[in-house]
């Protein structure tokens, strides 16, 4: 008798119910914002990567209209063959001057701008050391190249220092690290890593998808943050988060994006980001640049959030963090689930993050410029009353 190929999908997916590690999606009703309509009930929104509240702002609504009443729906290639639009180098001239780099180049999505990085820049002769706490990107790019992959303890400069022994039996050697670390909220201890780079003779890609527009005197990312200079690193980002698009880019010297517009297969060989979702960006781009205030409301935000939970609620078991994102840590999976179920009977929408995705569970809270103080104070009182019911 044939057996059925497939019979292993629906053991699989009843292990991932067992281990209460099932995910689904939940549908947002409304524009996206500090509040928005979930299952025909407003909440106050902990959940989103739009730091800077831009995804629903006005200007970037009417500049992704303009854009597809002006040039249509799809960008119709790649950016090599007919997909190439005025508006995509006027992006990424805005990226580079955000990022103060030489260049910047577009791709489709964060995800791809490292897949094609990561490929362009090392093969079978190379050796990659990469954070085991970095983002899927980076370690699918990681194995998709080819290169040695090792994964060094999450922000240990000991031991990758120690892992950089064996450089010298490789070609070339390339660090790769998420500035923020988007499940935590620490940030990487970027002026060692560069310390190292240089010292062993690597490359050092850092992915500014969380902190870009967050970060930084200007909102350039975690490398304006610690002083560092744009053009000896390759920097990775998304136009999804604070920017309120869609989209990624690698910014970094010009030799290297003209590099990259020859060797990255993931730009080489997808269609280009829509006209919609380019326009949005560049508007958000300069809207970064031209409204610093917008950064310095979402610090007042995470700052008094950060307070108001040392002060109230000290018992809560949080992860460090030094950026938008607070991670509040959970015994299980199952708890993990059961505290954002409570949580959004109480109005808050904040997602329970639980394995594979991270080493243990959590509740992640995303703070945005756009929370009002009393949406805070909301989310702090949900977290007192769920404490209450737990004693
Ligand atoms: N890098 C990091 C650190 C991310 O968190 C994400 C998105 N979750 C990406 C890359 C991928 O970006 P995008 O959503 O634009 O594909």
């Amino acid at each position: 008798m044939l057996t059925d190929p497939y019979a292993w999908i629906e053991q699989s997916l009843a292990t991932i119910h067992q281990a209460n590690w099932y995910r689904s999606v939940q549908t947002i009703e409304s524009l996206p914002g500090a509040t928005v309509w979930l299952e025909g009930q407003e909440m106050i929104n902990f959940a989103s990567n739009d730091y800077l509240g831009l995804a629903g702002d006005d200007r970037l609504i009417k500049a992704a209209i303009a854009a597809t009443i002006e040039f249509g729906t799809g960008s119709t290639g790649s950016r090599l063959m007919s997909g190439h639009r005025e508006l995509h180098r006027e992006l990424e001239i805005a990226i580079a001057s955000l990022k103060q780099t030489e260049d910047a180049l577009v791709f489709s999505s964060g995800y791809l701008a490292n897949l094609g990085a990561i490929a362009a820049l090392v093969g079978k002769r190379d050796l990659i050391l990469s954070d085991r706490y970095n983002h899927s990107s980076l370690k699918n790019g990681a194995i998709l190249s080819g290169a040695t992959v090792v994964e060094y303890a999450h922000n240990d400069i000991e031991a990758l220092k120690h892992q950089l022994q064996d450089r010298d039996r490789y070609r070339r050697c390339l660090i790769l690290t998420d500035s923020v670390f988007s499940m935590d909220g620490d940030l990487c201890l970027l002026p060692e890593l560069l310390d190292l780079a240089e010292k062993f003779n690597c490359m050092l890609l850092v992915d500014e998808a969380h902190a870009t527009g967050v970060l930084g005197e200007t909102g350039a990312g975690c490398v304006e943050h610690f002083g560092c200079t744009g053009n000896q690193l390759v920097q990775v980002g998304t136009l999804s988060k604070a920017l309120g698009s869609l989209g990624g880019y690698v910014a970094g010297s010009t030799a290297l994006i003209d590099f990259l517009r020859n060797r990255a297969p993931s730009w080489i060989y997808t269609t280009a980001l829509s006209p919609s979702d380019t326009a949005a960006a560049l508007a958000a781009v300069k809207i970064v640049i031209e409204e610093p205030q917008r950064m310095r409301s979402l610090w007042r935000n995470v700052n008094s959030l950060k307070q108001q939970i040392t002060q109230h609620l000290p018992q809560l078991k949080l992860l460090p963090s030094q950026s938008p994102i607070i991670c509040l840590q959970m015994e299980s999976a199952s708890d993990a689930l059961s505290a954002g179920q409570q949580l959004k009977s109480y109005g808050i929408f904040a997602p329970a993050i639980r394995p594979p995705t991270v080493p243990t569970s959590r509740i992640r809270f995303s703070v945005m410029a756009t929370h009002q103080s009393a949406h805070l104070q909301q989310l702090v009182e949900a977290l007192q009353l769920r404490l209450g019911e737990k004693s």
